[in-house]
């Protein structure tokens, strides 16, 4: 089985759907092996997202991250990295097929719900930057 790093952002803890959020995962089959309610400095969103630094919204995007707490999380299933994002849908709402996260929930491309991690080595990386071996049985 498969591991991913997903991260629900501040528009939809503040909203409240962090519950609805992950019973679309678990109706997935994807298991939510490990969670927890942070609040990110800017700073450390900045270092998350730092492959996106070039980018025109990487200050925008650091500034929401921080603007509220986040709940990051492992799910673990078969085909987990893909799967997640399938439910999560496009990046941008306006194009999410019905029935994802981002097309139910999402406010615009950038407040945009969640995140989920691209990639093998991506996963690895991002479930190091929030969890210690401990944390993930
Ligand atoms: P994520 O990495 O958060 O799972 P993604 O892989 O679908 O999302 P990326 O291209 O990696 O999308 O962009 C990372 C995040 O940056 C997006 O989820 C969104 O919050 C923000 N973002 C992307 N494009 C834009 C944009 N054009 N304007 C504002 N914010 C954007
Ligand atoms: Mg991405």
């Amino acid at each position: 089985t498969e591991r991913t790093l997903s991260i629900i952002k501040p528009d939809a803890t503040k909203r409240n759907l962090t519950g609805k959020i992950n019973a679309k995962f678990e109706d997935a089959g994807l298991r939510i092996i490990a969670q927890k309610r942070i609040q990110l400095t800017k700073a450390q969103a900045g270092q998350f997202y730092a492959v996106h630094a070039e980018r025109p919204f990487y200050d925008e995007l650091c500034e929401f991250m921080a603007s509220e707490p986040v709940v990051v999380q492992v799910l673990e299933g078969e085909g987990a990295i893909l799967k997640n994002r399938e439910v999560m849908g496009a990046t941008n709402p306006a194009d999410a097929a019905p029935g994802t996260i981002r097309a139910e929930f999402a406010e615009s491309v950038g407040e945009n719900s969640v995140h989920g991690s691209d990639a093998p080595e991506t996963a690895k990386e991002e479930i190091a930057f929030f969890f210690s071996g401990l944390e993930l049985v």
